[in-house]
């Protein structure tokens, strides 16, 4: 197959060489450029290095698990990272999201799933990168500056990092003041697509965004919890 300039290129890091292989395959198939990393040190340096449009990342993996791995990529990348989890690992999910994984999609799945998933995440990123190319269109809440186009978050003039999820959860808030939306509302507005997730995923992604807008994530002034329904944004 001749490679296209423009194909989309993922990093699949997953020690079972099987799978990682089943996955490339279909990928390539799929018009995407693949490559391999088969321990979480390999998928750390080749993640640092290389231009990946997304990272599919397992999370039990020799020399470096993929928490670890994920953590470490977020420090100065916000590429979308779906992690690979096993169906016992239900308390893995929330910690990766809180690590800033983008999503994850659990063992055993299928391909037309995992392509899906993936198809989203670059739609998503690539449509920040285009709105991140237009005019800038920043609004300012009591200090708390959100540039809506460029999706970047300013608090007291420093740029706050946000992953993808936190800011456009945001955004949809502060976009619609005072309004309280329900956990259900919110995972279907800002989540979007068909997804399997449960509500906590909320809830975390609520915690990870007081933790670096609020001055107290204890006692929140702008993202604010009505008891019993949900959240809903309020400038202090
Ligand atoms: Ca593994």
């Amino acid at each position: 197959m001749p490679t296209d300039e423009n194909a989309k290129k993922i990093l699949i890091i997953e020690d079972e060489m099987s799978i990682s292989d089943i996955i490339k395959f279909n990928l390539k198939k799929e018009g995407y450029e693949c490559e391999q990393a088969f321990d979480g040190q390999e998928g750390l340096d080749k993640a640092l290095a290389g231009d990946f449009d997304l990272i599919l990342l397992d999370i039990m993996l020799p020399r470096l698990d993929g928490f670890e791995v994920c953590k470490r990529v977020r420090e100065t990348s916000s590429v979308p990272i779906i992690m690979l989890t096993a169906k016992e690992e239900e308390v893995d999910k929330v910690l990766g999201l809180e690590l800033g994984a983008d999503d994850y999609i659990t063992k055993p799945f299928g391909m037309r799933e995992l392509i899906a998933r993936i198809k989203a995440n670059i739609r998503r990123s690539d449509q920040l990168a285009a709105k991140a190319a237009e005019s800038s269109d920043v609004k300012d809440f009591s200090g708390l500056e959100i540039d809506m186009n460029r999706y970047q978050v300013r608090k007291n003039g420093e740029i706050l990092e946000l992953t993808l999820r936190e800011f456009e959860l945001l955004k949809y808030l502060a976009e619609r003041e005072e309004r309280v939306f329900s956990r259900e509302q919110l995972l279907e507005e800002v989540w979007g697509y068909e997804y399997y997730g449960d509500i906590r995923t909320v809830d975390v992604t609520v915690r990870r965004l007081r933790e670096k807008i609020e001055d107290d994530p204890s006692d929140p002034k702008y993202i604010l919890t009505r008891r019993g329904i949900g959240y809903y944004f309020r400038r202090p």
